[in-house]
């Protein structure tokens, strides 16, 4: 290998950069040339492809968002779309890819593999933590942080006026963020996709935490959740508790921003080396994650399998501390 070609793709998640960073670090001091393929799959197919150099990486570790942009590529999902990127690699000597992004970006990586047995690392890069195959992907650990500032801001105002608060966050279909950012900010309580919580619950819940006189009440909701998102539970419990004061903040796209934490940089900085020595070691088709602090190479089509899912024991503590 002598050529690899780096991208983020699908949403955007702090550390992207950091990643990127360490993958054509590591792609330098194993005498690799290092492209950067911009705006995900989309630049692969319009050609949009650069020789990096040493200069493109400077101060970019501690900076949100991906330098080399993200993209959602329809045109990917054909394969006529795959044959144009295959042969915009070729033409660029590109002979094996890092592709940084959540389980779609990773899904392409595979099928560009099988279809033409280019040699491709993924990294989790996403705040959702939906993936296999690493205890936390890159950007997540971030995206808690983020949340749980503007949780507590949130609670100040709460308490201030004995409001009730419900806190939508992000993570797709998973949990994660939200009993992540519910236990640290000590929310009344947490709806995550993964577990149904019917709405008579909740509601006991606030009316017991209302005769003890509880400071503040912060229900953290998941995006994700069957019975839709913060808006539509605050609208149920309404009707249950129509003397509260209830407002609704759905924290969107601020979770995805910032600097990256001091984990997600050293998840991100481990993660991109791996990928290149991965890539040398004839490592091919699988997604490098770190669990127990060690790394580890899982093939794609496991990692992106949908059987991770928050941890029983998170959901027993936070019960316990919200009670
Ligand atoms: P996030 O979870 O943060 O949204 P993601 O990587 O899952 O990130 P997607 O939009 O699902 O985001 O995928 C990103 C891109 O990967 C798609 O726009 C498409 O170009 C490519 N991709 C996704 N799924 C497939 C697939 N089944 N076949 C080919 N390409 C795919």
């Amino acid at each position: 290998i002598k050529k690899i070609g780096v991208l983020t793709s699908g949403g955007d998640s702090p550390g992207m950069n950091a990643a990127i960073r360490a993958v054509v670090r590591a792609g330098f001091y194993y005498d690799i040339e290092m492209y950067g393929i911009y705006r995900g799959y989309e630049g692969m197919i319009s050609n949009d492809i650069k020789k990096l150099e040493s200069k493109h990486i400077t101060h970019v570790l501690e900076r949100g968002g991906t330098f080399l942009k993200s993209a959602r590529s329809a045109e990917f999902r054909t394969p006529e779309g795959r044959q144009i990127a295959y042969n915009n690699l070729k033409s660029h000597g590109i002979d094996a890819l890092v592709v940084i992004g959540g389980d779609g970006s990773l899904t392409g990586a595979h099928l560009f593999y099988k279809e033409f047995g280019v040699p491709a690392i993924g990294l989790p890069g996403t705040i959702d933590n939906d993936l296999s195959g690493t205890d936390s992907t890159i950007g997540f650990d971030t995206a808690c942080n983020t949340a749980i500032e503007a949780i507590d801001k949130i609670r100040d105002t709460a308490t201030s006026h004995d409001r009730l608060f419900f806190v939508e966050v992000m993570g797709r279909d998973a949990g994660f963020i939200a009993i992540n950012a519910g236990i640290g900010s000590a929310a009344a309580a947490i709806l995550i996709p993964e577990k149904k919580m019917p709405i008579e619950h909740l509601v006991d819940k606030l009316r017991i935490r209302t005769k003890a006189k509880k400071a503040s009440n912060i229900v953290i909701v998941a995006e994700g959740g069957k019975s839709g998102g913060a808006t539509e539970i605050a609208a149920l419990v309404s009707k249950h508790l129509p003397y509260y004061d209830i407002k609704v903040t759905i924290l969107g796209h601020l979770q995805r921003g910032g600097s990256p934490s001091s984990y997600d940089r050293l998840l991100a900085s481990k993660l991109g080396v791996s990928a290149i020595e991965g890539l040398l070691q004839g490592k091919y088709d699988v997604m490098a994650g770190l669990i127990n602090n060690k790394v580890v190479y899982t093939p794609i089509k496991k990692a992106i399998v949908d059987d991770k899912s928050v941890d029983e024991d998170d959901f027993r503590v936070a019960k316990i501390l919200s009670t």
